[in-house]
């Protein structure tokens, strides 16, 4: 056995001793819309609340209706973008329920929002196979009142809350010592660029097409210079310049929130135990992963790790 397979077995191992219920705080706040909500009241819950999902709820029949996350607001920009005028868009999105926003998606041809959910109790082990089997970046927990046996969603697991959970409580430090190099954790050919010149809709394009959260910025020289994410295309949905789509994305990224978190970079040098302690104190989703003269050479996205894991 070598020392991967070891890795492996051991965080498998430790994932199967925990529970969904481990990885939740003691007291935590969840937003739940419910379909009948105009998109835009949801978009300025969402951004009042600083999140980017949320699970719905279908009022009219009792049970959970799926998430709303950024790729349905993608979604939507590229159907107005190809198929309507900007004075459409505006008018529209005034009056749209968030369950007329899926008859769009169907139009477009989007995927179907998937249904996925997982019972409280299941291990984490469990939880994260179907992160990783679904291509999710997060899953509700749903159970079901004792009496009426309504359902009942009780939180939101995210790849990043698992990942932390073993940042912070994995002791086998020892095992997570090799470098990215020889882990080859990662996308390290046919990485979707855009320069800074690239209009904002080619990015979501590639978003779409590549089913990926972030196109690195470079320059000429492959140097990176940013990051432009599918959150970011939230902005766009809040103030409603769906007009503005064809803006270089370096002039959208200057206009980003002050909040926002940093672009976050490794090198091929670094182990995951160096990832692990990134993500035990920043709120990470991706390392883009560069030289020492900061080129790019690929990407480590949560989900790669959380793939490598759980194997
Ligand atoms: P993510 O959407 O970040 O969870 O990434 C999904 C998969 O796509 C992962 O295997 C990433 O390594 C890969 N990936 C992420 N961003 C890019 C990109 N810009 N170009 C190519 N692959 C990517």
């Amino acid at each position: 056995m070598d020392s991967n397979d070891n890795l492996q077995d051991l965080v498998r191992g430790f994932l199967k001793q925990h529970t969904t219920y481990d990885v939740l705080p003691v007291s935590y706040r969840l937003i739940v819309l419910d379909t009948q909500l105009l998109v835009k009241k949801a978009l300025a819950a969402l951004m009042q609340n600083g999140i980017v999902s949320a699970p719905l709820w279908s009022s009219q029949d009792q049970k959970f209706a799926g998430m709303l996350t950024v790729s349905d607001f993608i979604n939507l920009i590229q159907y107005y973008y190809t198929h309507s005028s900007v004075q459409d868009a505006l008018h529209d999105i005034e009056s749209f329920q968030i369950q007329h926003m899926r008859d769009v998606e169907k139009r477009v041809g989007a995927p179907a929002p998937q249904l996925l959910s997982i019972h409280p109790m299941s291990t984490l082990y469990d939880a994260s196979k179907l992160l990783v089997e679904s291509r999710s970046h997060r899953i509700p927990l749903l159970d079901r009142e004792a009496e009426t046996q309504t359902e009942l969603i009780v939180s939101v697991l995210t790849q990043y809350r698992i990942l932390k959970f073993i940042a912070v409580n994995f002791q086998e430090t020892r095992a997570l010592r090799q470098p990215l190099h020889e882990l080859k954790i990662g996308t390290y050919e046919n990485i979707a660029i855009a320069k800074k010149t690239t209009p904002i809709i080619q990015v979501i394009n590639m978003f779409v097409e590549n089913h990926i959260s972030s196109v690195p910025i470079v320059d000429d020289e492959n140097v990176v210079l940013n990051v432009y994410e599918t959150v970011d295309v939230m902005s766009i949905a809040k103030s409603g310049k769906y007009n503005e789509l064809d803006v270089p994305v370096g002039v959208a990224l200057e206009a980003r929130p002050d909040d926002f978190p940093g672009v976050h970079t490794c090198t091929l040098n670094d182990t995951l135990y160096s990832i692990f302690s990134t993500i035990r104190k920043r709120r990470v989703y991706r390392l883009i992963v560069v030289d020492q003269d900061n080129k790019l050479k690929g990407i480590v996205s949560l989900s790669d790790i959380l793939r490598y894991l759980i194997g």
